[in-house]
């Protein structure tokens, strides 16, 4: 092997355990190894060996899953993060993507040839799972979930051998690639990715209302999705505003314009019937995907510890208002919010496991700096969506705490046919799948 490996108690095993978590707040589980790949043949090796000592195996990609899901107690950890080369070929208009290959360097490699793909929102998401979970990303109203540009994956599968898979050669296994997210069963080395047409502008409109306007604002923007273009990308944010000492409630839309849009996608948002009590305002102000990442970041700032956690629902939005009114109410202070995200639903796909969805995501996310604090913001952040499960079509792999809040991240039915086709790759279980609450390590978890 070419890479690293820590045996707990190890001098650098802490601090490889650690690393392998974005979030602040560490997950109390201990791998017995953990092995920092530097290519695909370090992946075999470390699969092969694992399988013969017995141990089973978790992933670490980008790194972000909030939960620190690759990172469980026993076995080995399998650290991806150096495996993030990016191949662009502009003649195909596909691009091969290591798995911890970021949102930033992805669409760097391919803005020369007026090429683009829809990552992650923040700059630092790793594309691994993003892509297996769904990936919700820029422009993803449009292009769909990030899932379906997936055209092949090189895999190294339970029994050590890395295969290159595509649809006609393992359509199973591309299946359950296309959405699975944490309960995937292999070690995808790199995927091969459909990539898109650039957008000829990038436009922003944001519009800020006093926190009184939040169910009018969330209620209307339900109500319009309609009335805006596939190209335009839009929610809503209740409670901590970037850059503002104040609370409000926000509206930001971002257009990818193309030849045949023209610019003025975001004229609806004009027409709000209380536009006038807007405190802050951005019209059809031109951006590019580099402040978009900035952004993005400073929504969700490193150095917290972070609780998160989402329900896709649909029907009438006065309902969905109604039931989420004490989520909304109870906004921790500091840095937390509740984001409505308006993806409106993509077209399912044959080739796809990927399922759940709904018109909106309604997702609170809090960070906050002292351990004291963790459980009233976990159970903010988990409690009261546990208190309106009856709402939920699902929840995105992206943001799951499964451990703390079982749902369905796929249809039922799919979810028994991914189980069925982990049968003939991994008969043994040499992936960890979904996490179930033993695994919670979460002050929540523990009280409830
Ligand atoms: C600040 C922040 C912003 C985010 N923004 C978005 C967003 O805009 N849209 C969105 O959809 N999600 C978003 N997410 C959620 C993010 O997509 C998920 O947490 C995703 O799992 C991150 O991928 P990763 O590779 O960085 O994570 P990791 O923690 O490395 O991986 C998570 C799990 O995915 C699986 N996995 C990862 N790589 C592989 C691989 N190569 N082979 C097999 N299995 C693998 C494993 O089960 C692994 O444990 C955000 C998360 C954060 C922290």
């Amino acid at each position: 092997m070419h890479g690293e490996y820590y045996r707990r108690g190890e001098a650098g095993y802490e601090s490889a355990r650690n690393a392998a978590v974005w979030n602040e707040r560490k997950p109390d589980r201990y791998p017995d190894v953990i092995v920092i790949a530097h290519d695909a043949a370090d992946v075999v090796a470390a699969v092969r060996t694992a399988g013969e000592q017995g141990r089973p195996i978790g992933i670490r990609s980008g790194g972000h899953s909030w939960v620190g899901n690759g990172v469980r107690d026993g076995g080995l950890l399998l650290d991806l993060s150096r495996l993030d080369e990016i191949t662009v070929d502009p003649a195909t208009r596909t691009a091969v993507v290591g798995p911890s290959a970021k949102g930033p360097a992805i669409n760097e490699a391919l803005a020369p040839h007026g090429l683009f793909f829809p990552t992650g929102h923040a700059p630092t998401v790793g594309i691994g799972g993003f892509i297996l979970g769904g990936g919700y990303g820029w422009n993803s109203r449009f292009w769909g979930p990030a899932c379906l540009s997936i055209r092949a994956i090189d895999v190294v599968l339970a029994d050590g051998r890395l295969v290159h898979a595509d649809d006609e050669s393992h359509p199973d296994l591309m299946w359950a690639a296309r959405g699975s997210g944490p309960g995937f069963f292999g070690v995808v080395t790199a995927f091969h990715l459909e990539v898109r047409p650039a957008p000829v502008k990038i436009l922003r409109t944001t519009h800020s209302y006093p926190m009184e306007l939040a169910r009018d604002l969330l209620a209307w923007s339900y109500d319009h999705l309609g009335t805006l273009s596939p190209a335009v990308e839009i929610s809503a944010k209740v409670g901590y505003t970037p850059g503002s000492g104040e609370r409000m409630v926000s509206l930001t839309a971002t257009a990818f314009c193309t030849e045949a849009t023209g610019d003025d996608l975001l004229a609806p948002l004009e027409a709000i019937p209380f536009r006038e009590r807007a405190v802050r305002s951005t019209v059809n102000r031109e951006t590019n995907i580099t402040e978009l990442y900035a952004l993005a970041d400073r929504l969700n700032p490193p150095g917290l510890r972070w609780a998160l956690d989402g329900i896709w629902a649909d029907g009438d939005v006065g309902t969905i208002l109604d039931a989420a009114a004490p989520m909304l109410a109870e906004i921790p202070d500091g840095i937390a919010f509740v984001l409505w995200m308006l993806w409106g639903g993509f077209p399912e796909q044959a080739n796809a496991c990927w399922s759940a969805q709904a018109k909106v995501y309604l997702s609170p996310n809090a960070g906050w700096r002292d351990p004291a604090d963790d459980l009233a913001h976990e159970q903010w952040v988990h409690g009261t969506l546990a208190g309106i499960q009856h709402l939920s079509r699902g929840l995105q792999f992206s943001d799951n705490n499964l451990a703390d809040r079982p749902d369905n991240g796929l249809s039922p039915a799919n979810a028994e046919r991914l189980e069925r086709i982990r049968k003939d790759y991994d008969p043994d279980g040499r992936f960890h799948t979904y996490m179930e609450a033993e695994q919670s390590t979460t002050a929540y978890g523990r009280a409830v």
